[in-house]
């Protein structure tokens, strides 16, 4: 007989309870469905948000991070910082321009990288053009501090860029700024598990004007000017010039609507994945064989898109089969991340060995994101909880 868990608690599910269709339809029944009205509106009330001078729609985070090393002048055989625990798109944007990651290990509990881990690879990499660095599950690394010791700090005393990959900290806080607000140029993703999403989508903000231009005439082909702006303007203009071989990472209009609407509910979101979190805090920390993820911000700081517990040396069960059995009682959950220097391409390319990042290999042993989403009952975290707990003691 086939077994039927229980109960089906999905791993993270969207929320499109708002205006979401009913903006698609305008754009559908608009005629104009790629980069456009919407897609402005999207830029202005997104800068606006953040606190940013400029903000960018493009058709992924992976696109605004590849953008972004571009405008702040990263090239072939650069070196640019990226944390191991992340994403493969942090790294593979380096590549795209012939430049090099340099792989950094981060803090246990916190998955971030620190001015302190920071700090020793600028002794070892002293010719570092670029850091990436990666709020991890929405949380903020230490950007700024009174002390003037922050990331953002040590970056620009060296005459370091600092593109941020945001992907995971949309809306974040951190020393009373908006995550958009503070480098040199901020990436965000609107994927569709991701804590607001356009589909697939992304955006770039930076206060640097320069930079802005760049990355607007990248994002399309390098054309000296937006297609929108040349249609729209009375006396259709046909005629435009092509400064660079850009590429086509412009956000369609159909997308930026599902994101108007997704972007009024963003921090009604957050707070209700806060809730999650908040329960999973109380329910869960006595659990001796499980670590908690370590909150450095205020709480309402931190965006929530992830909850990673890990189960650590005292843990009767092995990471994968903590899997199985979760699966088995219908809870999905997922593993953010499997670290870049144990993926093929960067270790074999690199020569990257285990024993050189040891947080992240500690967080690699047993790490697994537990369901974390707006809509989740009551019922469903503790249903989440008492499994767990049921699995581990
Ligand atoms: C999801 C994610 C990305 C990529 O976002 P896309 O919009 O899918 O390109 C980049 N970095 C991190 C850390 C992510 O989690």
């Amino acid at each position: 007989m086939e077994h039927t868990p229980p109960r089906k608690i999905p791993f993270s599910k969207v929320l499109c309870d708002g205006d979401e269709l009913q903006l698609v339809r305008e754009v559908l029944s608009s005629g104009w469905l790629t980069t456009g009205p919407k897609t402005a509106m999207l830029e202005q009330l997104f800068a606006k948000k953040v606190q940013a001078r400029h903000a960018l729609a493009v058709n992924s985070c992976t696109a605004a991070l590849h953008l972004g090393l571009e405008a702040v002048g990263i090239k072939a055989d650069d070196k640019v910082l990226v944390p191991t625990m992340t994403f493969t798109a942090s790294a593979e944007v380096v590549r795209y321009l012939g430049a090099d990651p340099i792989f950094l290990d981060v803090e246990y509990g916190t998955g971030l990288v620190t001015p302190e881990i920071l700090l020793e690879a600028l002794g070892a990499y002293p010719e570092t053009k670029a850091f990436i660095p990666v709020h991890f599950a929405g949380q903020a690394v230490k950007m700024i501090s009174d002390e003037g010791d922050g990331i953002l700090e040590i970056c620009h005393r060296n005459g370091i860029a600092v593109v941020e990959d945001a992907a995971h900290a949309f809306p974040a806080r951190t020393c009373g700024k908006m995550i958009g607000s503070i480098g040199d140029a901020t990436c965000f993703s609107f994927y569709a598990n991701k804590t607001i999403t356009t589909g697939e989508g992304g955006m770039i903000t930076t206060d640097n004007d320069k930079a802005a231009d760049r990355i607007r005439i990248m994002r399309l082909h390098g054309i000296d000017r937006d297609v929108w702006n040349r249609y729209s303007r009375l006396g259709v203009s046909w005629e435009y010039d092509v400064v660079a071989p850009g590429y086509k990472y412009n956000m369609p209009d159909i997308n930026a609507a599902v994101g108007l609407a997704q972007i009024e509910k963003a921090e009604t979101m957050r707070e209700a994945r806060q809730r999650c979190a908040e329960y999973y805090f109380e329910k869960l920390s006595g659990v001796d064989c499980l670590d908690l993820p370590v909150v450095r911000v205020p709480i309402e700081d931190h965006a929530w898109h992830l909850f990673v517990v890990v189960l650590n040396q005292k843990a009767k069960v092995t990471r994968n089969d903590f899997i199985k059995y979760m699966t088995e009682m219908g809870i999905g959950t997922s593993v953010h991340f499997k670290p870049l220097h144990r993926m093929t391409y960067y270790r074999d390319r690199y020569g990257l060995r285990p024993e050189d990042f040891p947080e992240a290999e500690r967080i690699w042993r047993g790490n697994v994101s537990l369901p974390l989403y707006p809509s989740m009952t009551y019922e469903e975290l503790d249903y989440v909880c008492r499994t767990i707990m049921g699995i581990l003691q």
